[in-house]
C-alpha cells in the first residue's frame, strides 16, 4: 500500500536522523533545518523536473523495468560482470540488489550553483564500481560503510531533503544503484518531490544506462579522471577503457541536458557540470582534458578543475601520487584551461 505523505515525513525524521551526518565533520557544517523562505518556495513551485513528464506518460515505469533487467546478468556499468545481483551475487562493486546508503543531508561543499543558499541534498550510496586507489571516501566506496535501506527509505530521504529546503537531490556514486533510484524517484514524485536530480558520477557508466536516464536526470555531474587507459587501469582497478567510456557518456549527457542553466538566484536547474581532479605528474592528463572539452563539448561548458588531491587509502603504494599537488602543477593546469579557451570555470 502506498504510504501517505504524513507517514513519509514522519519516517523521514527517523531516517534522516539515523543517516550519519557526523562522519563528514566540517564538510556538513552550516546545516540549517529551518523552512525555506517564501522566495525559494516560489522558485521551487515554478520549476518542474524532467522526470514528472515521463512518469505521467508511463515511460518512467518502462525505464525502471528495463533497468532492473540489467541487474539479472549485471551490465549496469562498463565492468559488465554478468552476475545475477537479484539472486544475491556480487561483482566488482560488491553490491547485490540490496540498496545500501551511507548518509543523506544538505551539503555545502559542492559547486556554488548546486549549493545555492540552502545546500545540495546529497545522498551517498555505499560501494563503487570504479574503485580508485586514492579514493577520498574509501570507507564508503571500498569498505562499503552504510546501512541497507529499502526504496521507501530512499524516497523518504529525497522528500526530507526537499522539505529542508535543499535545491536538488544529489545522488553520489549512483551507477550501481540506478534501478533503485528510479524506483524511489517514482515513489517520491507521487508524494510531491519536485527537485531536480543531480547524477554525481565517476564517469564510468554504461552508455545504455545513461541513455535510459534521458528525461529523468536534470543535472549531470560526471568526473573525467584520465585521458590515458594505462594510467586508468593502474590507479582505478583495471579500468583501461575509462577514457573512451567517460568521453562517450559525457558527450551523451551533454546532448541530453546541454549547457548549465541557472535560475534568477544562480541555482542550477538543468545542464552539465564536468569535474576534473588534477593529479601529481599530470597523471590525469589535464592538458588533453581541457582541449577535449573545448573541442567535443563547448568552450562554455561549466568545468570544475579541482586542486584538492591528497593521498588517501592506498595512494602511498604508488610513489607518483603519494603527495599533494605543487602550486606549479596547479598553476599549469589552470594555464592549460585558459589556453584551451574554457570560459566557464568554477571559481
Ligand atoms: S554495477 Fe557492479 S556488478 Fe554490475 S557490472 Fe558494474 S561493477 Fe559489475
Amino acid at each position: 500500500m502506498k504510504p501517505s505523505r504524513r507517514k513519509f515525513l514522519e519516517q523521514s525524521l527517523v531516517t534522516i536522523g539515523a543517516c550519519a551526518l557526523a562522519p563528514f565533520g566540517c564538510r556538513w557544517a552550516g546545516i540549517d533545518t529551518a523552512a525555506p523562505p517564501a522566495t525559494d518556495r516560489k522558485r521551487a513551485s515554478s520549476f518542474e523536473p524532467a522526470y514528472l513528464e515521463l512518469e505521467r506518460g508511463g515511460e518512467l515505469a518502462r525505464r525502471e523495468e528495463r533497468l532492473w533487467e540489467l541487474m539479472k546478468s549485471c551490465r549496469c556499468c562498463p565492468r559488465e560482470c554478468g552476475v545475477d545481483r537479484i539472486a544475491g551475487e556480487t561483482g566488482v562493486c560488491s553490491s547485490t540488489a540490496e540498496l545500501k546508503v551511507y548518509s543523506a543531508g544538505p551539503h555545502f561543499g559542492e559547486e556554488s550553483p548546486l549549493v545555492g543558499r540552502r545546500g545540495s541534498g546529497t545522498i551517498f550510496f555505499s560501494n563503487c564500481n570504479l574503485l580508485c586507489c586514492y579514493c577520498q571516501n574509501w570507507e564508503i566506496n571500498h569498505r562499503g560503510d552504510g546501512q541497507y535501506r529499502n526504496h521507501e527509505d530512499l524516497a523518504v530521504m529525497m522528500l526530507s531533503l526537499q522539505e529542508r529546503g535543499c535545491h536538488n537531490i544529489n545522488l553520489v556514486t549512483p551507477t550501481h544503484f540506478v534501478p533503485h533510484i528510479v524506483k524511489a524517484v517514482r515513489l517520491a514524485a507521487a508524494e510531491g518531490l519536485r527537485l531536480p536530480l543531480v547524477y554525481n558520477t565517476s564517469g564510468y557508466d554504461n552508455l545504455e544506462v545513461v541513455k535510459l536516464l534521458d528525461g529523468i536526470v536534470d543535472i549531470y555531474l560526471p568526473d573525467f579522471k584520465y585521458q590515458d587507459g594505462k594510467l586508468a587501469a593502474k590507479y582505478s582497478n583495471r579500468a583501461a577503457d575509462y577514457p573512451e567510456v567517460a568521453a562517450a557518456v559525457i558527450k551523451e549527457m551533454h546532448r541530453q541536458v546541454g549547457r548549465l542553466e541557472v535560475d534568477e538566484a544562480g541555482v542550477a536547474v538543468r545542464g552539465l557540470i564536468v569535474r576534473h581532479l588534477v593529479l601529481p605528474h599530470n597523471i590525469a592528463g589535464t592538458d588533453r582534458f581541457v582541449r577535449w572539452v573545448a573541442k567535443e563539448l563547448s568552450a562554455d561548458t561549466y568545468v570544475n578543475i579541482m586542486p584538492q588531491y591528497r593521498p588517501e587509502h592506498r595512494a602511498f603504494d604508488y610513489p607518483k601520487i603519494a603527495r599533494r599537488l605543487t602550486s606549479e602543477e596547479w598553476q599549469q593546469a589552470m594555464a592549460w584551461a585558459r589556453e584551451a579557451g574554457l570560459t566557464n570555470l568554477d571559481a
